[in-house]
Order: C-alpha cells, then sequence, then structure tokens
C-alpha cells in the first residue's frame, strides 16, 4: 500500500501532538493531490479509515496502536498572494502564515500568533481567539470531496463555534487580508503572544482548551469555582494556570486525561461538549 509515497509505520504518535500522549500509528505523507487522491483510494479499496492529521494541537489520541491511516498534509505548505488577500494551503503551520503576514504587510490574522495549529486544522475546528475567528476572513475553501475538488463559498459553509462542518479534506483557503505598516503587525503579534503567555500554561504539553464554551457558559470559568485547578489523575492535572487546560504533568495516559474529563463532568454535574477530539 502507498507505494512511493512518504510513510512512516508504528511511528510513535507521542511526537505527533501537542499533548504529547498516544500509542503507535501509521502517518502517510502525501506530496500532491495525486498522491493523497491515491492515498485515500487505497485506504477505501483496503476498507480502512483515515483520519486527517493538521499539526495535533486539537487532539487525544488513545495509548493503544492505532488502526485508522494518519494522512498529514504538510507538504501543502504553499502561500500565495491574491487580488485583496491570499491563498493558504492546508498543511501551513500558524507560526509560518504569521511570518509570511509580518514579511508581506498583511493585516488581520495577528491575534492566531502562538497557535500551534496548522492552516487546515485552524480552518476544520473555526479556531480563533482574542474576540476573533479565522471564518472572519475566509473567502471560500478548496475542499476535495469523492474525489473531486470542490470550492466552497463562505456562505454556503454551516459553520459554528469551533466547528467548520466542512465534509471533505480541506486543500486550502483564500482569506481577505488588507495591507498594512508591518511595525503595526509586530507590535500586534507581540501584544497577542503576550496575552496568551499570560493566561495559558505554554511550558507544558496540552491541546489547548478542553471543552467548548456556549453562550451560557464558561467551563473554564466553572471549573475555577469548583476549585478544581490542580486537581490530577495518573500524569495529567487541570491546570493551575488556566482551568480550562488539561495539561501533561507526567507522562500522562490517554487514559488519565479521559479520566479527569469525566472527574470534572461528575464534579459540575454537568456533561460539556469536548472542544478536543477524542480518537478511538
Ligand atoms: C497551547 C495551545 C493553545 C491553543 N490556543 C487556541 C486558541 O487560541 N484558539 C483555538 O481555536 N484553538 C486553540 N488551540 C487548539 C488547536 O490549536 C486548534 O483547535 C487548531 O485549530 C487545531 O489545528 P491542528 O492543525 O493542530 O489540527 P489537529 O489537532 O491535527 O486536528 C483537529 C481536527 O481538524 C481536522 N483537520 C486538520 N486538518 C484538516 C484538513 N486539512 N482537512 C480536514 N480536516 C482537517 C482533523 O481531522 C481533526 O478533526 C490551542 C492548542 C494548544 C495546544
Amino acid at each position: 500500500m502507498f507505494k512511493n509515497i512518504e510513510t512512516i509505520k508504528n511511528a510513535d504518535l507521542k511526537s505527533y501532538n501537542t499533548f504529547k500522549i498516544g500509542g503507535r500509528g501509521t502517518i502517510v505523507f502525501p506530496k500532491n493531490i495525486y498522491e493523497l487522491k491515491r492515498v485515500i483510494k487505497e485506504c477505501k479499496n483496503n476498507g480502512l479509515d483515515y483520519f486527517i492529521l493538521g499539526n495535533g494541537s486539537n487532539l487525544l489520541f488513545p495509548d493503544y496502536d492505532l488502526e485508522k491511516i494518519l494522512i498529514s498534509l504538510k507538504y501543502f505548505d504553499k502561500i500565495t498572494e491574491k487580488k485583496s488577500g491570499i491563498y493558504i494551503e492546508a498543511g501551513v503551520n500558524i507560526y509560518a502564515l504569521n511570518n509570511f503576514c509580518l514579511m508581506n504587510k498583511f493585516d488581520g490574522l495577528e491575534w492566531s500568533f502562538g497557535i500551534p495549529a496548522s492552516f487546515g486544522g485552524l480552518v476544520y475546528m473555526n479556531g480563533g481567539a482574542y474576540g476573533h475567528t479565522i471564518f472572519d476572513f475566509i473567502k471560500r475553501i478548496k475542499i476535495l470531496k469523492d474525489d473531486k475538488i470542490i470550492w466552497l463559498k463562505k456562505y454556503d459553509i454551516p459553520f459554528s463555534y469551533r466547528k467548520s462542518n466542512i465534509e471533505g479534506i480541506i486543500l486550502g483557503a483564500e482569506v481577505k487580508l488588507k495591507k498594512t505598516d508591518e511595525n503595526i503587525i509586530k507590535e500586534k503579534q507581540r501584544y497577542y503572544f503576550e496575552c496568551r503567555k499570560k493566561s495559558q500554561p505554554l511550558n507544558y504539553p496540552s491541546a489547548g482548551s478542553v471543552f467548548k464554551r456556549t453562550n451560557d457558559l464558561i467551563p473554564a470559568k466553572l471549573i475555577d469555582s469548583l476549585n478544581l485547578k490542580g486537581t490530577k489523575i495518573g500524569g495529567a492535572e487541570i491546570s493551575k494556570k488556566h482551568a480550562g487546560f488539561i495539561i501533561n504533568v507526567d507522562n500522562a495516559k490517554s487514559i488519565d486525561v479521559r479520566a479527569l474529563i469525566d472527574y470534572v463532568k461528575n464534579k459540575a454535574g454537568i456533561d460539556f461538549e469536548e472542544e478536543i477530539i477524542l480518537l478511538n
């Protein structure tokens, strides 16, 4: 299977997610759309499930070996200037995107500086921060669905909070951005990163906020009010700095994080919806 396509079998999945948790699995790295289509076809022909892996910053892998084939789009990493913005491929890292914006004087995405994601993952999750989300800037999205390449216009996509509801593989997207002075961009990036450092436990592995907020409920506030900060199961701990984060303090296992999630739900008496994706 996947002949002549870069593949890592028996990969240690701990190295492919920001939680640093997981068993082993197979990761395929198609270099272009033809290879990507072939990987999908071969998965289907062999009855194998596949899962698109971004930067693994919103995932919790199981401790056992994953049967699903992970497909990484890290080679889809080009950014191209367009008339009133840029086209960004799915595998572009958000740090690289911010660097490109700074170098080319594109203003608007500074709030994303410090999110350890790929662009495809940010779009899929409708990621956001400090009052902005990526969908505020999206014009249209290029996806691969049923072996066809399709352009989706923003308003044809039923996106919601931290959810794009996109069915298909995101190949890239056009975003609308204005040009401005690079010092303004630099200052905004610095400011947002400082905010992040102040509020988030960036010195420990995590997958960001574990639970989704809703209009009426901010899980981190409730968890804090229940004095659950610092609660530990195995190597997983509710961050003392940000109650919405579970951090890996000591070789945490997936089951530790899952048990801590259940513990929080029980204590709060609320079946919070997870923002992180739990893979089985
Ligand atoms: C320290 C830290 C801070 C964070 N801060 C924020 C924040 O401020 N705001 C925020 O919104 N999130 C934040 N997150 C969470 C996370 O970074 C986001 O959810 C991000 O969008 C996930 O992107 P990823 O590339 O890592 O995707 P992954 O975690 O690899 O995958 C997430 C989902 O996206 C899907 N996916 C990925 N790429 C594609 C594609 N090309 N096509 C289709 N589906 C795809 C995957 O299949 C999976 O379902 C933070 C995480 C950490 C660890």
